[in-house]
């Protein structure tokens, strides 16, 4: 298993492996990885003959207040994981190296990245957009895989790569979850215990609305209101929001009569856990 730091020697790389007829899959991480990335890599790795995994904290992608500097970070983990996975490439890019001093370029995606987390976290979608559109030009992959975890983000990549033409086929995956549901995430080691046993709170909520969709409920006001009710009986939880939106815009809808997205933003203590599940009447 290779590890590249460099732009360039990632760029050089990837271009002779296409020169050699090789298809190359890729998987974009900030790293501390764990199963819902594995199973990212798995897919890659029976899709694609290389697969190269990136691992970048990405800053422009963190509010001032957010947990930039605290993201965990640990290379030999990672790598030790890559390695069991038999992962060819890591992409482990220098801050510097991204964004150098006087670095001026931006790739929004419009509409798409004003609702639910966008709402909360300004800028968060241009700097997702932004890096991933750098590292797709560096990797320059047939195939990229995503997860369903974060469901706004993988929609608006994919409405990027297809707006701006970018030949790289999108790959969404579904969430991987701990035994009692928690959507596994980078950010749950940052939780108490009580907080890790409060945070399942958040798949059970979504269950919850899922089977009253199942049961026949429409009125989205009224869904929202039992799932609200099922987190505030926990401790350490505090809504952040929950939106009923449909999967093709992320337009809120007052009753569920197509495909829609629940997700909901939930603080567990001071750790912001996102999920979402998708009902289908
Ligand atoms: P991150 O390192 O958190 O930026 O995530 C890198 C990729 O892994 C993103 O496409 C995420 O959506 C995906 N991912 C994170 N957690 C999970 C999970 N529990 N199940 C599936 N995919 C996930």
């Amino acid at each position: 298993m290779k590890i590249i730091r460099s732009n360039k020697a990632m760029s050089a790389y990837s271009g002779k492996l296409h020169v050699n007829g090789k298809t190359v899959g890729f998987v974009p991480t900030m790293g501390a990885l764990h199963e819902g990335h594995l199973s990212l890599i798995r897919r890659a790795r029976k899709e694609n003959d290389i697969t190269v995994v990136s691992i970048f904290v990405n800053p422009i992608q963190f509010g001032p207040k957010e947990d930039y500097s605290c993201y965990p970070r640990n290379l030999r983990f990672d790598a030790g994981l890559c390695k069991k996975e038999k992962v060819d490439v890591i992409f482990f890019p220098r801050a510097k190296g991204m964004y150098p001093k006087n670095y001026k370029t931006y790739v929004t995606v419009e509409d798409l990245g004003d609702s639910l987390c966008g709402a909360f976290r300004p800028g968060h979608f241009k700097g997702v957009t932004t890096v991933v559109t750098k590292l797709f030009n560096i990797v320059n992959p047939d195939k990229a895989y995503f997860g369903q975890k974060d469901a706004q983000q993988a929609m608006i990549i994919k409405k990027m790569s297809e707006d701006l033409n970018i030949a790289v086929k999108i790959k969404i995956m579904p969430t991987i979850r701990e035994s009692d549901g928690l959507a596994m995430s980078s950010r749950n080691i940052y939780l108490t215990k009580a907080e890790r046993l409060d945070a399942a709170v958040l798949y059970q909520a979504l269950t919850l609305a899922k089977k009253s969709v199942n049961k026949g409920m429409r009125d989205c006001r009224e869904i929202i209101k039992i799932m609200k009710q099922s987190i505030s009986a926990r401790k350490t939880a505090r809504v952040q929001y929950i939106s009923i939106v449909d999967t093709l815009g992320l337009e809120p809808l007052n009753r569920i009569n197509r495909r829609a997205l629940i997700a909901l933003s939930v603080w567990i203590g001071k750790t912001r856990l996102i999920d979402n599940i998708i009902v289908n009447p």
